[in-house]
C-alpha cells in the first residue's frame, strides 16, 4: 500500500489516536483481576495487575509509551520521522505491556507457589499490549511516496521551463533531446542529463536519461512527470 503524504499523515494521525486509547485501555486492565488465588478456605484472593510492582511498571512504561507516539510525532516535519516515531514507540510500549502479564504468569505465580486461575483481566492485558503490537506493524508497513519534484531551474527560463504537473490522460513519446539546459537532472536517478544521452517527453518537455526512462516506461508505461501514457 503506497499512499501519498497527506494520506499517510491523516493515517498516521489515526494510528495514533488508536495507539493512545489502547495505551490507556492497557493500562485500565490493571485493574483488573488477573489471577484467582484459591486456597483450602473459601475465600477467593485476586492478584491485580497493580499488585505486583513489576507488571505495575512494565504496563504503565508500555501503555505511555505507544500513548505518547502520537504527541511527540506532532513535532515532527518529515513523514518518514512520523512513522519511524510513532512505529517504535508503539512496538516498544507493544512489548513491554506483552511483558506485564507474561512476567506475572512465567515468573510471579510459579515463584509464590499458589495454585488458582487465570483472570480475565490477565487475557485483556495481554489483548491490548498485541493489539499496539499489530497497530505498530501496520504503521511500520505504510510505504510512504514522498513528492520527487526536484528539479534544477538554475538557467531555465519560463518558456523552456518544463511542466511541472500531474495530469493524466494524454499520450506521449520520448524522442532524443536536441539540447538539454544547463544543470538539468533526470528525476528518476538524480543524475545530470546531457544532451547525448537525454530524451524528451514530447507532452511535458522533462528529460530524462535513455536508459532510466526505459525501465521507468517498461514498469509503469508513462511519463513519471505528466503520467501522460506512452504510445507503443
Ligand atoms: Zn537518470
Ligand atoms: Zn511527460
Amino acid at each position: 500500500m503506497m499512499v501519498t503524504v497527506e494520506e499517510a499523515l491523516a493515517r498516521f494521525f489515526k494510528i495514533g489516536a488508536v495507539l493512545a486509547l489502547l495505551g490507556a485501555l492497557h493500562m485500565l486492565t490493571l485493574l483488573l483481576p488477573w489471577y484467582v488465588v484459591s486456597p483450602d478456605t473459601l475465600v477467593q484472593v485476586y492478584i491485580n495487575g497493580y499488585n505486583v510492582l513489576e507488571t505495575l511498571a512494565l504496563s504503565v512504561v508500555g501503555g505511555v509509551l505507544a500513548g505518547v507516539g502520537l504527541f511527540v510525532s506532532s513535532f515532527m516535519s518529515r513523514v518518514s520521522r512520523v512513522r519511524l516515531v510513532l512505529t517504535s514507540l508503539a512496538i516498544a510500549g507493544g512489548a513491554l505491556a506483552a511483558l506485564s502479564p507474561t512476567y506475572l504468569l512465567m515468573v510471579k505465580i510459579p515463584r509464590l507457589q499458589v495454585a488458582g486461575n487465570i483472570e480475565w483481566g490477565l487475557f485483556a492485558s495481554l489483548f491490548t499490549a498485541l493489539a499496539l503490537l499489530a497497530v505498530g506493524i501496520l504503521a511500520a508497513l505504510t510505504r510512504l511516496s514522498e513528492p520527487r519534484y526536484t528539479y534544477s531551474f538554475t538557467g531555465t527560463t519560463a518558456s523552456t521551463m518544463p511542466q511541472l504537473e500531474e495530469t493524466s490522460g494524454g499520450e506521449t513519446t520520448f524522442e532524443p533531446a536536441e539540447s538539454v539546459d544547463e544543470g538539468a537532472m533526470c528525476t528518476i536517478c538524480y543524475q545530470d542529463v546531457s544532451a547525448d544521452d537525454a530524451v524528451k517527453c514530447a507532452s511535458c518537455g522533462m528529460v530524462y536519461h535513455r536508459g532510466c526512462i526505459d525501465e521507468w516506461v517498461s514498469l509503469n508505461g508513462n511519463c513519471p512527470n505528466c503520467k501522460s501514457v506512452v504510445k507503443s
